[in-house]
């Protein structure tokens, strides 16, 4: 999904551009390498009770349907819908709902369907299951240490005098911090990464033994706003599928992290077959829906090395600022949504138990800043202190979109790449 205003006005994007204007052809770009598609049917049951909800707050017009990268054509006959025969065949969605744990049907746009398959027919090599967990830079050059993952892993090494780093927010920092604090290669690295690392405001909750089927058509296929920079959506399973409802216990609805906590112990002793019953039953996929809150609210937290009994990692710096694990606004359409459909509401059980927000939205962490001292990239996203250096991924993204995220990385990568002059022949 594209972000609203509220994204673009925030004060963490460099300042002296206008961002959505800058950005907007890059997201027209990125939809359509995605096949960004909207979702087509409008009338599933679980999306009209998202709706009746959207209605009953005051808020219908900011009901929608979404856009999907997703193709909705035959499903018998395999075409390339995209690229004019140029691209993989794919073949049309079933509405099985399995996006979450993988297509099996060759309808889904994910990235080796379009991003990755045009790079390697153009001469990219790419080297799956390999893992980079050490930078040089001498004269110049990146040497990139590797090792394929599993047990004895097979070392590499790879020269090049550009680097692009794109590991995810926690796989980037993680190498990043490592190559400043722990191998000390590339000491000049900014002191800002790290910083700034948000989860999207998100906090995750969800109904299971729902009276009907709420698991229609895509993962996802609505959203609305049930009040100014926030946004709600249903995550939908396939009918086999029931392991995400195990991150849930009783749901908690008290502000009061304390009160919480009590009162899911209290409800699982009073309930104990129920609650194990919630625990380890599966199959939950038909009748159950996961509710994904996001807003555009600015919270952060910072990330840093720390050493344990499992080595050096990336560790969340307690004390570096606080995300939402409780959002009163969320937990209202939740139990709303329960009630219509005779369902068990559920909150994710660290939010509940621990007052720790659950999130499948990490991003942030390499700020963006003029110098070095003020961030980790600039406006190009290219790293401070090193030469044509770049990070492309979620951890550029300067602050909460409040929607789902993965467009946003893809515009700014076109974005960051457009800036690069086109190599001239020899
Ligand atoms: C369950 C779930 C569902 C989601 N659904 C949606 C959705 O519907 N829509 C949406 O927009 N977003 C969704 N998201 C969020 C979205 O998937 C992420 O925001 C997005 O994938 C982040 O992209 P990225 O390129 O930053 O990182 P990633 O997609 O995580 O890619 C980073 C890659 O780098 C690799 N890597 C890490 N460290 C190293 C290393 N040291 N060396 C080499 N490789 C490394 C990782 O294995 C990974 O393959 C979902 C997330 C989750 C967890
Ligand atoms: S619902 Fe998702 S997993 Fe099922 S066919 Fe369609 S795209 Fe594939």
């Amino acid at each position: 999904m594209k972000p609203g205003d509220e994204f673009f006005d925030n004060p963490a994007w460099l300042s002296g551009i206008d961002w959505k204007e800058q950005l907007a052809g890059h997201f027209e770009t990125a939809g359509n390498m995605l096949g960004a598609t909207r979702f087509p049917f409008s009338d599933n049951a679980e999306d009209r009770i998202l709706k009746e909800i959207a209605v009953e707050m005051g808020r219908e017009n900011t009901f929608s349907l979404v856009d999907t990268a997703v193709y909705y054509g035959d499903r018998e006959k395999e075409t390339d819908p995209y690229f004019d025969g140029a691209g993989p065949l794919r073949k049309g969605c079933t509405g099985c709902a399995g996006c979450m744990t993988g297509c099996r049907e060759n309808a889904k746009n994910t990235l080796d369907k379009n991003y990755l398959w045009f790079a390697e027919k153009l001469g990219t090599m790419i080297f799956p299951e390999t893992k980079a967990y050490k930078i040089e830079n001498t004269e110049g050059i990146y040497r990139v240490h590797t090792k394929k993952t599993g047990r004895n892993g097979v070392t590499g090494l790879f020269e090049a005098r550009g680097l692009i780093v794109s590991a995810g927010t926690t796989g980037t920092l993680e190498l990043l911090l490592k190559q400043k604090f722990y191998y000390k290669t590339l000491t000049n690295l900014p002191d800002p990464i790290g910083t700034n690392v948000r989860t999207n405001s998100q906090s995750i909750s969800g109904l299971v033994e729902a009276d009907r089927k709420l698991n229609n058509g895509v993962a996802i296929t609505s959203i609305f706003s049930p009040e100014p920079g926030s946004h709600i959506e249903m995550v939908k399973f396939n009918d086999l599928s029931g392991a995400i409802t195990h991150i849930g216990g009783f749901s908690a609805n008290h502000p009061n992290p304390k009160k919480r906590a009590g009162y899911v112990i209290a409800g699982s002793l009073r309930h104990p077959f129920r609650m194990l019953k919630l625990l380890f039953s599966f199959r939950w996929g038909k009748r159950s829906i996961v509710m994904l809150m996001m807003q555009t609210h600015d919270s952060a937290m910072k990330m840093e090395l720390k050493r344990g009994l499992f080595g050096t990692r990336l560790r969340f710096d307690r004390n570096s600022g606080k995300v939402p694990a409780f959002i009163p606004v969320g937990q209202k359409v939740l139990h709303q949504y329960a009630e219509k459909v005779n369902g068990t509401p559920l909150n994710s059980l660290t939010e509940s138990l621990f007052n720790m927000s659950t999130t499948a939205h990490i991003i942030g962490g390499c700020p963006m800043g003029k110098t070095g001292s003020e961030g980790a990239v600039d406006g190009n996203f290219r790293v401070h202190g090193y030469d044509n250096m770049y990070v492309l991924d979620s951890s550029v993204i300067p602050c909460n979109p409040g929607v789902n995220p993965s467009l946003t990385i893809l515009a700014l990568s076109e974005y960051a790449l457009s800036k690069i002059p086109q190599k001239t022949a020899l």
